[in-house]
């Protein structure tokens, strides 16, 4: 069993309701166990485009899923989701990261662990903040001491 982080996002048609479901369908994912998962935060859209503000979460599971695997299952749950893949930073209805995989350290074409950015981040750091602060991010450093160099930067718990 490895300890996985991942990050939930939405900005579109009903953000609280979409993560909530996104949390109901990665607690039925093969091989995988849901240990916790943080409030829901609200903060402002990154990067300067007109659109609503986003609502945040982090679950922490429990898997026997290889990495790879668990990126294809959190990828078919935002297309369920019906994710418009449009522009960088644009709206999404879900989005879901692979934010940290034990302590793996992984480098490929289409997987990066952990999460890049991750620990400059509000509306990541202070959720997974609210559920492991010990939690040692692989590279990176400890989640407390992380978020005493991360500004809320608008955040809001909810
Ligand atoms: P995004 O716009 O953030 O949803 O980016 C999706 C793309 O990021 C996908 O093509 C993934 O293959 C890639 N990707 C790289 N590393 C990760 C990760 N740790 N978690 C989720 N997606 C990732």
């Amino acid at each position: 069993m490895v300890a996985a982080y991942i990050g939930l996002g939405s900005n579109l048609h009903g953000p609280q309701e979409q993560l909530r479901t996104a949390i109901t369908a990665i607690e039925r994912m093969p091989e995988t166990r849901l240990k916790r998962y943080s409030s829901l935060y609200q903060s402002p859209p990154m990067g300067g485009l007109q659109q609503p503000d986003y609502i945040n979460a982090v679950a922490e599971l429990e898997t026997t899923l290889e990495p790879q695997q668990l990126l294809q299952q959190l990828q078919s749950i935002e297309t369920e989701h019906g994710r418009i893949r449009g522009e960088r930073w644009g709206a999404r209805t879900l989005d879901l990261d692979l934010l940290v995989y034990g302590t793996d350290v992984i480098n490929t074409a289409d997987l990066k662990v952990p999460h890049p950015g991750l620990h400059e981040r509000s509306f990541v750091l202070y959720p997974l903040h609210e559920i492991a602060p010990d939690l040692e991010i692989p590279g990176l450093g400890r989640v407390t001491e992380l978020l005493e160099n991360c500004s809320p930067d608008g955040l809001k718990r909810i």
